[in-house]
């Protein structure tokens, strides 16, 4: 019996995960669930999955589980804020801890669980845009095991021995959407509403995710991601554009061969790949359906229209620190997106701003977690000044 603890639980991961989960009593057990603004849905989900431990932000998000929780019922243990995180990442009772707080603000307890030498679910690609390096080598040292829930890593991972990148693979290649705005006039693109920007075309995901994958920074995330999850140098990833979403990513050997994994776009296919990995188990999603498949069609992304992807590889291709900058600024500027503060296509000239502008102000290396911490904190608050005082 594997016990799980599912941050981030109230999202869109933490319900393909339950859904999983729940088909799977004999293997699987919900140990601890965690929400940040959702604590009706919390409750909720608590009743059914029957956790030993609950995480919730803070004091008056405690009270109010409390005064709703049935009393005849008993409470989970609460646990708060990115402290009850962390002590639920290292808690000896959980062998598994599913990342999948958006953001960076799920790097604390998904660093924590590798310094913990957990087997940790990655749903949360900003934890290894912001701290790859450490975070990696932190897997390593604590002998944690590393399996990725991102539908395009999860394929890569499928495709290559064991998981692993080795000296007869010639490249990933990383498939993307292209996402809603893939067709439509880029001089159109400055008025498109958040509410258009969120619905992505193939897939249902959380408000930030869907806004990345239109302005398609989410694939220049996911290509820092694939560096570092499969250490492999970023001249060797490619990003192609499938707007079928039935390819999920390819291996390219140096034979020639091109190893994919298709698929439904359902992220309960490789939650459940990471689940039961080694064993394969069912997701309870739908066969594929052929006679619905008319074409697989592919293009090379588009630069002009989709700057924040050119950024993402000129971040990686810098350091670290432009990096944190990138993935900090981006946060920020879909936040002020989303509350129609600013337009969909001041997204990418904030962030270029912020790289061009802040990050090279940026001294020394990041060595420790802590710099990482410190760097994001700083990035966000430079942003938010620099759109406050332009918007
Ligand atoms: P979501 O918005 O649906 O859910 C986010 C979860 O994080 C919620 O449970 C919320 O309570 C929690 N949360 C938000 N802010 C928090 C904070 N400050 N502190 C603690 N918890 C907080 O998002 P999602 O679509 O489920 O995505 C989650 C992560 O998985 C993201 O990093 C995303 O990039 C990644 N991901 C998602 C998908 C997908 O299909 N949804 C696919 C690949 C990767
Ligand atoms: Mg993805």
């Amino acid at each position: 019996m594997q016990n799980i603890a599912i941050f981030g639980a109230t999202g869109s991961i933490g319900d393909s995960t339950l859904d999983v989960i729940h088909k799977h009593a004999d293997r699987f057990s919900v140990y601890a669930l965690s929400a940040h603004s959702r604590i009706r849905k919390l409750l909720e989900l608590s009743l059914v999955h029957h956790p030993k431990v609950v995480i919730v932000p803070d004091v008056a998000a405690e009270k109010t589980f409390r005064q709703l929780w049935p009393s005849e019922v008993s409470m989970p243990e609460i646990r708060i804020g990115s402290e009850g995180l962390c002590a639920t990442a290292r808690d000896p009772e959980a062998d598994t801890v599913v990342a999948a707080i958006v953001g960076t603000a799920g790097l604390p307890s998904a660093f924590a669980a590798a310094q913990a030498g957990k087997r940790i679910l990655l749903a949360n690609k900003e934890a290894l845009v912001a701290a790859g390096s450490l975070f990696m080598e932190t897997v390593r040292k604590n002998n944690a095991t590393l399996l990725p829930l991102d539908s395009e890593h999860n394929a890569i991972f499928q495709c290559l021995p064991n998981g692993k990148y080795n000296a007869q693979v010639k490249r990933l290649i990383l498939t993307a959407s292209g996402g809603p705005f893939r067709n439509i006039d880029p001089a159109g693109l400055s008025a498109v509403t958040p509410e258009q920007a969120c619905k992505h075309p193939n897939w249902s995901m959380g408000r930030k995710i869907s806004i990345d994958s239109a302005t398609m920074l989410n694939k220049g995330l996911e290509v820092i991601e694939a560096k570092w999850m499969f250490d492999v140098d970023a001249s060797r990833i490619d990003v192609l554009v499938h707007p079928e979403s039935t390819i999920h990513s390819l291996v390219e050997y140096i034979d020639g061969s091109l190893l994919a994994q298709l698929g439904n776009p359902d992220m309960r296919i490789p939650i459940s790949y990471a689940l039961g990995y080694p064993d394969r188990i069912e997701s309870n999603t739908e066969s594929f359906d052929f006679s619905r498949l008319l074409q697989l069609n592919f293009e090379l992304p588009d630069y002009q229209r989709f700057p924040c992807l050119r950024l993402a590889f000129d971040a990686l291709k810098s350091s670290q620190a432009d990096c944190v900058v990138l993935n900090a600024s981006n946060e920020v500027a879909v936040d002020y997106f989303l509350k129609n503060k600013i337009k969909f296509t001041d997204i990418a000239v904030t962030i270029e701003k912020m790289l061009d502008g802040f990050a090279g102000t940026v001294k020394g290396a990041l060595c420790h977690i802590d710099d990482v911490f410190e760097l994001d904190a700083m990035a966000r608050s430079h942003t938010s000044e620099l759109l406050n005082a332009t918007h």
